[in-house]
């Protein structure tokens, strides 16, 4: 299985900024001070291995949107967030004006998680077949919702593709195109869901939006039970623990240490910090990425969790 993240931010996409790619250079140029380099190819070595990855590197600012690729002819993505643009372009490339049949599950219909759809390219072409797939009975009325006047040009029934909502059972595993998928329900505003993924002995889990109160111990249990030995947790980890545990609790979030907490209990194998704050600049989630490692390791049992921080354009294979 291959997971490849198109949106990675949580609440409102955001774009670099002018400034930040100032203060990226100004920070390189203070790294790099004292050195000389004989060829933009020695440079590009020195930026490649001993600058921070937040120097180099973007986290992107598309909303939630994950593709989870299997061998076949269907598509399986998690979220149409702002990265639902950039994924509908890949399926248009990829398809080469034959139809397409993707298969897309809602965590939930807030805004940053279905604002991409009315910008998913193949949803314009005759013959695609997009089944969204999810627990809410609101799914289909969202999605019409937005793309109704006067917020949008294209009505809902305008569009090309045949459009199917199927509505899935919490704790019931179900087999679509291949591929098996169990939703949980989470706590968060109106309710979300997450999703365990399950092919060919890999097991990947989708959980965003969902706030954990680990000091309720049947709720906690019930998490590691449903991440249990995962190959990835996708975990919302939109705070700092500090954030989390006072101003913003109930706000529907969780942290980077509440995601190593659950997924150490589970014993999964891969934590991957997911639905990043979008005041948080690339420095700052790097910084969030590292204090998650370093409580891993403080706290590490018999068997390590790897821990990473997903960007748009990430691609891990299982
Ligand atoms: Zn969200
Ligand atoms: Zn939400």
């Amino acid at each position: 299985m291959r997971v490849r993240f198109w949106g990675t931010r949580g609440s409102i996409p955001v774009a670099l900024t002018s400034a930040d790619i100032r203060d990226k250079l100004a920070r390189a140029l203070v790294a790099a001070s004292g050195r000389t380099f004989a060829s933009f190819e020695e440079a590009h070595a020195f930026a490649s291995s001993e600058l921070d990855f937040s120097l180099t590197h973007t986290f992107g600012g598309h909303t939630p949107c994950v593709e989870l690729e299997i061998p076949g002819d269907e598509y399986f993505v998690c979220d149409m967030g702002s990265g639902a643009r950039p994924f509908g372009q890949h399926v248009l490339a990829r398809q080469a004006r034959r139809p397409a049949t993707v298969n897309v599950f809602m965590s939930h219909v807030h805004w940053d998680h279905i604002m991409g759809f009315p910008f998913f390219g193949p949803a314009y072409v005759p013959g695609t077949k997009i089944r969204i797939h999810g627990c809410h009975d609101v799914l289909e009325h969202a999605f019409r919702l937005q793309q109704s006047p006067p917020c949008f040009p294209v009505e809902f029934d305008q569009l090309g593709a045949k459009v199917e909502f199927v509505r899935l059972q919490p704790d019931q595993p179900h087999v679509v195109g291949g591929m098996t998928v169990t939703p949980h329900l989470q706590l968060h505003g109106g309710d979300s869901y997450g999703f365990r993924f399950e092919h060919a002995g890999k097991a990947v889990i989708y959980s965003t939006d969902s706030e954990h109160k680990l000091e309720n111990r049947q709720e906690a249990e019930a998490f590691a039970k449903f991440f249990r030995d995962a190959d990835v947790v996708v975990f919302d980890a939109m705070y700092a623990l500090a954030e989390a545990i006072s101003v913003k609790a109930d706000w529907g979030h969780s942290s980077n240490i509440v995601g190593v907490e659950l997924c150490q209990m589970a014993r999964a194998k891969h934590l991957m910090l997911f639905h990043h704050e979008p005041a948080n600049n690339d420095a700052t989630l790097e910084g969030l990425l590292k204090e998650a490692r370093r409580f891993e390791e403080l706290t590490r049992g018999d068997q390590a969790l790897k821990v990473s921080a997903a960007y748009d354009g990430l691609e891990i294979d299982l």
